[in-house]
């Protein structure tokens, strides 16, 4: 998500420095599944903290296991 600010470079929960980045091209085949929002073979939502459209970028702490950014994320209608 654009409000994750890049130069932080500590977790957010635990202040840990053992953050780890994930970024990858899915190249519209995508799944994605939660209890609220069904995608299957498509693109990265967006707005679920985990990048979107083509893809996928977070960062994780190593420690804790938080996924950096805005966290609880608002309930999906679509
Ligand atoms: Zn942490």
């Amino acid at each position: 998500m654009e409000s994750t600010d890049n130069h932080i470079n500590f977790c957010q929960t635990c202040k840990s420095l053992r953050l780890a980045e994930v970024s990858g091209k899915v190249d519209d085949s995508c799944s994605f599944i939660s209890a609220e929002l069904y995608k299957p073979s498509y693109y990265v939502p967006v707005n679920m903290g985990i990048g979107g459209g083509s893809y996928i970028e977070f960062k994780y702490c190593l420690d804790c296991g938080q996924i950096q950014g805005e966290f609880p994320i608002p309930i999906q209608c679509s």
